[in-house]
């Protein structure tokens, strides 16, 4: 069997839209949904005479930056879009943070991100006081991948960051697929029930400094099959696993594919990388 890997990137026009916060439902402890509503997730048209097509969000783990305004101030400074790319004007950079589309629905005109209550950020104050009517700008997806195709077993494991993109995969996943799901969650309130191939295990860790996820996914029984692995969340602990994969278990650098959802001491966790 070849090495399984995901298949090449599609990237779109950028699209700035204005939207409103429909509702806001927690979702457990840890994380609040904010469904999001407007014209403008359909096809508009933009102030400079811009056609902008409707909103879409082919893959499990598109994502969109939010545009929140700086502190003790009420509207965003926006990102300039020129022929479908981001740039910025001269000045102060747009405040961005980068969320999965949870869920979109083009008949109903919403769109679901799943926020992590976290501590002290800008997104997470946001989301919890959030309310129906509140304003907010959202740019993207800017690219799309498609699913996972080719392995036999998939891994899919990271932390509440990356719960939003492992619940919408598991419901898109065809029902014959085989693998492991491995959830490292701050505390054992922020545990939801995901639906998925019955095929696929999901197996939730509270943090708990004893069974960090390396443990978990070092504890994996590989046997003698070809794996997908999909990984994210904070930076050094999703690169921790992936050199241990990649260098200790000798997986192909292209059948895992690691994205740093966000950083330890940093801000602005849209600027992650993925390898
Ligand atoms: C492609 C992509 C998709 C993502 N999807 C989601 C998603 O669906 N849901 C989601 O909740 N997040 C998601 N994230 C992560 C999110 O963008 C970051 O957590 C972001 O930093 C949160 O912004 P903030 O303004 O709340 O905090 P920031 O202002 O960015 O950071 C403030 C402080 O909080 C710390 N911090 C940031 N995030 C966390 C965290 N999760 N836990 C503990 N400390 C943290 C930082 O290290 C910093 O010290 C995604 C990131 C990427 C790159």
């Amino acid at each position: 069997m070849s090495v399984p890997a995901r298949p090449p990137t599609t990237v779109f026009p950028v699209a700035l839209r204005e939207l409103a916060v429909a509702r806001v439902v927690e979702v457990t402890a840890g994380m609040r949904r904010v469904t999001l509503t407007g014209e403008q997730l359909g096809a508009f048209t933009s102030a400079d005479g811009t056609p902008w097509p409707a909103f879409a969000s082919p893959g499990f783990d598109d994502d969109i930056r939010l545009l929140f305004p700086y502190p003790g101030e009420s509207e965003p400074v926006l990102p300039l879009i020129e022929d479908g790319r981001v740039t910025f004007a001269a000045g102060r950079r747009p405040i961005a943070r980068a969320y999965t589309v949870r869920r979109h629905d083009p008949r109903a005109g919403e769109l679901d991100v799943d926020i992590v209550l976290h501590g002290d950020g800008i997104a997470s104050n946001w989301a919890r006081t959030a309310a129906p009517g509140a304003r907010m700008h959202i740019a993207g997806p800017g690219k799309t991948r498609g699913l996972l195709m080719g392995a036999e077993r998939l891994l899919i494991a990271g932390d509440d960051t990356a719960v939003p993109a492992i619940a919408r995969l598991l419901e898109e996943l065809p029902e014959d697929t085989r693998g492991q799901v491995l959830v490292d969650v701050g505390h054992e309130t922020h545990v939801q029930g995901l639906r998925g191939p019955s095929g696929v295990d999901v197996t939730w860790l509270p943090r708990d400094p004893s069974a960090p996820l390396l443990a978990a996914v070092r504890a994996i029984d590989w046997a003698d099959r070809t794996w997908f692995v999909w990984l994210a969340g904070e930076q050094a602990a999703v690169q921790e696993i992936r050199r241990y994969l990649v260098r200790e278990r000798g997986m192909p650098a292209s059948a895992v594919d690691v994205t740093g959802y966000w950083k330890r001491g940093a801000a602005h966790g849209s600027r992650a990388r993925r390898s």
